[in-house]
C-alpha cells in the first residue's frame, strides 16, 4: 500500500532504534517520529536528516514532567527552531500524574505559545483525562493559523470534539480507539477531512506484538471497514488531509 500515514510513533524508543528508522524510511510510510524528552531531539534530528518520509518531532510527554519541569522546558526552548513537528506534548489528567499537572499546564502553555510565536509549527498533543484543560490552553494560546494542532489518541467527550473541530484540531487514530465501542463512537462522529492515521507504537500492542509504523496499514484497514469505504479511499482521504495540514 502506497500512501500510508503513521502521525505519532516513537521510533526512538524500540530497542533497535537506528534500523527502525531506516525500515520506516524503506517502507515509504509517512512517520511523524515523537519524542518523549527533547533530549532525544539532536540523535532523532540526525537520524533522520535527509529522509523523505520519517520526520522528527520535539517532545516533552506529559506523564514525565516533574514537579519542576524548568530545565528541561529551557532545552525544549533551544531547539524548537529547528523543529517544522512537535510532539509529543500536552497534558495527562490521570490518577498517576494528577500530582504534577499544574506543572504540566505550565508547561504546555509555554510550549504553545512558543509556537504560535514561531508559527509554523504542527504539534501532535497528548490529552488523556484532560481534554477541556487542553482545548482551553489550545483556544488561548495557539490562534487558528499560528500552528496546527492534531489531537493523538483522543478520548474526550462528544461535546469535546465538536469543540476540538471548531478549534480546528485534526485527529489521528490508532489501533486500539478502532478496537473499542467509544473510539469507534466517536471516530463515526468526526469529519472525515480532520481524521489521520497513527500507531502510537511501540506503547500499542496488535495481535500481540508492539506496532510499528508497518501496522499503519492495519490501522487503515480497521477505519476503512468502521467507515465502510474501501482502503483505497481511506488512503487518499488521510493523505489528503496531511497535505492540508501541511499548508500551514
Ligand atoms: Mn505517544
Amino acid at each position: 500500500m502506497k500512501n500510508l500515514v503513521d502521525f505519532h510513533c516513537h521510533l526512538d524508543l524500540y530497542p533497535n532504534f537506528q534500523s527502525v528508522i531506516k525500515a520506516t524510511e524503506e517502507s515509504e510510510i509517512r512517520t511523524i517520529a515523537v519524542t518523549t524528552t527533547p533530549k532525544a531531539w539532536p540523535k532523532n534530528r540526525e537520524l533522520t536528516q535527509g529522509m523523505r518520509f520519517v520526520r522528527p518531532a520535539l517532545g516533552l510527554h506529559p506523564q514525565l514532567i516533574k514537579s519542576d519541569a524548568t530545565e528541561e522546558l529551557s532545552i525544549w526552548e533551544q531547539y524548537l527552531p529547528e523543529a517544522r513537528y512537535v510532539g509529543e506534548v500536552g497534558i495527562d489528567g490521570g490518577p498517576d500524574f494528577k500530582h504534577t499537572i499544574e506543572e504540566q499546564k505550565r508547561v504546555f502553555e509555554h510550549i504553545l505559545k512558543l509556537c504560535s510565536e514561531a508559527g509554523g509549527k504542527i504539534l501532535t498533543v497528548h490529552s488523556a483525562r484532560s481534554a477541556s484543560i487542553v482545548l482551553n490552553l489550545i483556544e488561548n494560546c495557539l490562534p487558528k493559523g499560528r500552528g496546527a494542532v492534531v489531537l493523538h489518541w483522543f478520548t474526550g467527550n462528544d461535546n469535546e470534539a465538536k469543540r476540538a473541530v471548531e478549534l480546528g484540531c485534526y485527529f489521528s487514530v490508532n489501533t486500539n480507539m478502532l478496537l473499542s465501542n467509544k473510539g469507534q463512537g466517536l471516530i463515526k462522529k468526526l469529519p472525515l477531512d480532520r481524521i489521520l492515521t497513527e500507531t502510537d507504537g511501540p506503547f500499542i500492542e496488535f495481535e500481540n506484538k508492539p506496532v510499528t509504523p508497518k501496522d499503519a496499514e492495519n490501522v487503515t484497514r480497521l477505519l476503512a471497514n468502521l467507515l465502510q469505504k474501501d482502503s483505497q479511499e481511506i488512503i487518499d482521504i488521510v493523505f489528503s488531509n496531511l497535505r492540508n495540514l501541511l499548508k500551514i
